[in-house]
């Protein structure tokens, strides 16, 4: 486990050289022409081509061995609990098994599955706040999970959104998830949030679990919170009517969940890109959830998504990383100097049809991770979970 001070205070240089493609994470330029990653004290300081860029001094040395580097991916949508445990399927591990699926940095969209979840204003305001403190505290192999999400009821003031932010709570849980179902409501409290610097997702779809509710497109935009949360159903998807309604009605963030209804999501990501509005598509897997622990959910999505979407596979990366980094206002999630140095090594797997990775993840199939780095530290080697990848990126130094 990470003890950020103690990595704050050791000076270190990570250089990745033989890098064989260096996707940036930005739909606008998603391919950078380097070979060569350098990042110092956990920021990305220099990338270009290995003659160009100052390797002196590396603390540590990555060879990549000709292997793909992008950013690490962030999970846009979880419901953790208590560290890496789920009571949901009363499961441990699922966040050292995102890792080795690649994913750096998880936003949860409300700890609903806490047995016992309080739903009195002071008993939810404390919860969220306990869950900001413990998961910005037990960071699972250096997995960045952004947690203290609460789910809005009735009855909640301005005042407590302020003293929620005050506190350090910077997410709401999925709107609809609690007692406030009806736009009106919703939207006032959103906007409460926002104005304290509360980001906010909804429910989108029909009743996840026993319990909760209908949300359609009439609440979904007049609630306005900045990303529609999985626009995809979670599980149960709105009518094609409803989810194009929502992406032509609004600029707000199109979630996309493993969790959810695949055909929808091809659905959303037709119209997203009728709109060219491609910039707005981000991913989730909203696990746990009924569906499980999903530890490759997010590479799914991507080679889903580019196979069956036909988005080219550079393209579908930056939905599960520089997307969600600028929408979520995070410092990773784009290959770019002063950005934090979280990273995913992977090649193609092996006897995969394609001749590279990109090709391979366009044909569906999921890419081999090789290693995975956060704030410039190497965190795992060979994903115990993905296909093996025909090469291997390598500590030499
Ligand atoms: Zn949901």
């Amino acid at each position: 486990m990470a003890n950020d001070a103690a990595e704050a205070a050791t000076p270190s240089k990570l250089v990745i050289r033989n890098i064989g493609v260096v996707l940036s994470g930005a739909l606008e330029n998603p391919i950078l022409d380097a070979d060569t990653v350098v990042a110092e004290n956990g920021r990305i300081s220099a990338i270009g081509k290995a003659g160009d860029v100052d390797t002196s001094g590396a603390t540590t040395i990555v060879d990549a061995r000709g292997t793909v580097v992008a950013p690490g991916l962030i999970d846009s949508h979880v419901h953790p609990v208590a560290g890496d445990w789920t009571p949901r399927q009363n499961q441990l591990g699922w966040i050292d098994s995102s890792l080795h699926g690649g994913v750096t940095t998880m936003i949860s969209a409300g700890e609903v599955h806490h047995p016992g979840r309080p739903r009195d204003i002071v008993g939810l305001k404390a919860h969220a706040i306990t869950a900001q403190r413990s998961f910005h505290n037990f960071r699972f192999g250096g997995v960045k999970l952004h947690a203290g999400a609460p789910v809005i009821e009735p009855g909640m003031t301005e005042q407590d959104f302020k003293d929620l932010a005050e506190a350090g709570v910077k997410l709401l849980g999925e709107v609809g998830l609690g007692g406030v179902k009806d736009g009106a409501s919703a939207r006032q409290m959103v906007a409460w949030a926002r104005k304290y610097g509360i980001q906010s997702t909804i429910h989108t779809g029909g009743p996840s679990i026993p319990g909760s509710g209908l949300i359609g497109a009439d609440v979904v935009l007049e609630a306005d919170t900045d990303v529609v949360g999985h626009i995809n159903g979670g599980h149960t998807a709105l009518p094609d009517k409803e989810i194009r309604c929502i992406c032509e009605g609004c600029r707000r963030g199109l979630e996309i969940v493993h969790n959810g209804n695949e055909r929808a999501a091809l659905y959303t990501l037709r119209i997203a890109r009728e709109l060219n509005q491609l910039d707005r598509v981000i991913l989730g897997t909203d696990g746990p959830a009924g569906s499980g622990a999903q530890p490759l959910g997010i590479i799914r999505m991507v080679a889903m998504l580019s196979s069956l979407g036909d988005v080219p596979a550079e393209q579908a990366f930056c939905f599960a990383t520089g997307n969600t980094a600028r929408m979520r206002k995070l410092d990773c999630g784009l290959i770019e100097v002063g950005r934090t140095a979280d990273f995913v090594l992977m090649d193609k797997a092996q006897h995969s049809a394609g001749v590279n990775l990109l090709e391979s993840v366009r044909l569906g199939d999921l890419p081999g991770i090789g290693m995975t780095v956060i704030d410039g530290v190497v965190r795992t080697g060979r994903s115990r979970n993905t296909p093996p990848a025909e090469r291997l990126p390598e500590v030499v130094g």
